[in-house]
């Protein structure tokens, strides 16, 4: 028990480990051969100095986990998903090989597979060592005739990332797929770029047309952002059999940016056009990921931005923006009014959040006379190092936030919604924004006291030009 509770601490408070006192050669050296004889398979070579108790691997793969042994050919003893160094040598090397192509196969959790393709966690094949937080350096030595992309950042072919960052790592490609690479400009001129790959399976409109779909929301996303934000992302494409939508994507941080993307069989254009969910995902990608409790802001701002990215890009009729705050909002306003967000369930975080965007932009545009709003201070966020591979606190992303427009706008309203909640009357609120209901549509009204700032939300601020439509194909 004790073994397994030094093992937790290895994601909690960690970063004092070994302080000043620690050497250069600190750390551990992964060296990982991907083979393909019957199968794709990895077999890791990993020498660390510094105290390891042992390596933690992700559960469901532990049934595939062939051999892992130390320096003398010795089964290592396992603890659940642990496998344990007896007297937390100071000096380690172990052997491990993990069968992945057995593991894809099983369906298990931790992975997804396409036809020859599949995409695996990070931490399915590669195994933390715990309990410091190690810097690890890890050369990916490719054996296989088969493909492999990840999203970590490498220089001179060695990947560096602390073991904490691997605890929170995401996907990686193994197999036959299509891989392109979509170069965009970034924020403040840099240059940004998807590594973008679809496993093997069939999609209507084929690989081509979906990655001018990935390219076109990325320039949507940088009309709102001024640039990309995501310097380096690695967006994988998994075809779902039998599906004609995009039912589902997911966005992993941890030492470089990773998106899981499920696009159905049948998708056709209209699909895409109505989609929703890449936008979404990119969106996190533009922001560091809140890890104390701040799901309730990283899902509001992307819910809220998301429609607003396709407006602006001449996508979606502002109207059918509205339209869905007025329809989504009410499922927020219990968490919003009564509960305090930090009480939301899964539903209440997604359309509390937005409202909690939407009034905090609302008043962040008030306070600067149309000048400054959400947008703003997502872009200063990104500039102040708050990219999407980092993690950040959610006081440290509104402080920053703050700054951008000036005053505490942000932070006083957390301070309301998230504790206990605070006074929000919804109907009010559409009335002042000029959103009225007319039936099953919804209109706008240019009279409305705040027409002006329900305006500068779709299009920016006042003054500046509407943009021409962004072409979709
Ligand atoms: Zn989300």
């Amino acid at each position: 028990m004790l073994v397994r509770t030094i093992l937790a601490l290895a994601l909690v408070g960690s970063a004092f480990a070994g302080g000043a006192a620690r050497a250069e050669e600190t750390g551990c050296d992964y060296d990982v051969r991907v083979t393909d004889r019957q199968g794709i398979k990895v077999a890791a070579d990993v020498t660390c100095v510094g105290e390891v108790g042992g390596f933690v691997a992700h559960p469901g793969v532990v049934p595939y986990v062939t051999r892992f042994e130390d320096a003398g050919g010795r089964a290592l003893t396992r603890d659940e998903s642990s496998w344990l160094m007896p007297d937390s040598p100071k000096r380690s090397s172990v052997h491990y090989e993990v069968d992945l192509g057995a593991f894809a196969a099983s369906g298990a959790r931790g992975v997804a597979a396409a036809g020859r393709s599949f995409m695996p966690l990070a931490q399915t094949w590669l195994f933390r060592p715990a309990p410091v937080d190690l810097p690890l350096r890890i050369r990916i030595i490719n054996e296989s005739d088969q493909g492999v992309a990840t999203g970590f950042a490498s220089a001179d072919g060695v990947i560096r990332l602390t073991a904490r960052q691997l605890a929170f790592a995401g996907y990686t490609a193994f197999g036959t797929f299509d891989r392109r690479r979509i170069e965009m400009a970034g924020t403040d001129g840099a240059p940004a770029a998807i590594d973008l790959v679809q496993l093997d399976g069939r999609t209507a409109l084929g690989p081509d047309r979906i990655a001018t779909w990935v390219g076109r929301a990325g320039e949507a996303m940088a009309r709102y952002f001024n640039g990309y934000p995501a310097e380096r992302s690695l967006v994988v494409i998994l075809p779902m059999p039998g599906r004609d939508s995009v039912p589902f994507g997911r966005v992993i941080p941890g030492g470089g940016i990773t998106m899981m993307v499920q696009v159905g069989e049948q998708a056709d254009r209209t699909a895409l056009l109505n989609d929703w969910v890449l936008v979404h995902e990119m969106v996190h990608t533009a922001m560091p990921f809140l890890s104390d409790n701040g799901s309730w802001l990283m899902e509001g701002l992307a819910t809220y931005v998301e429609p607003i990215v396709r407006a602006r890009a001449g996508w979606i009729a502002p109207e059918a923006v509205w339209a869905e705050f007025a329809r989504g909002m009410p499922r927020g306003i219990e968490a919003m009014t009564r509960l305090g967000m930090r009480r939301a369930g899964f539903g209440a975080i997604y359309w509390g959040g937005a409202l909690f965007a939407l009034i905090t932009d609302i008043e962040m545009r008030q306070r600067t006379d149309g000048q400054r709003g959400i947008e703003d201070c997502l872009r200063a966020v990104r500039r102040d190092g708050g990219t999407g591979d980092r993690r950040w606190t959610t006081a440290e992303f509104i402080a920053a936030c703050d700054r951008a427009i000036g005053g505490n706008t942000m932070a006083e309203n957390a301070e309301t919604y998230y504790l206990n909640g605070g006074p929000v009357d919804l109907d009010r609120l559409w009335a002042d924004l000029g959103v009225v209901q007319q039936g099953e549509r919804f209109v706008t009204r240019a009279d409305a006291p705040l027409a002006r700032i329900r305006e500068a939300i779709i299009w920016g601020r006042p003054g500046i030009p509407k943009p021409a439509p962004i072409p979709f194909d």
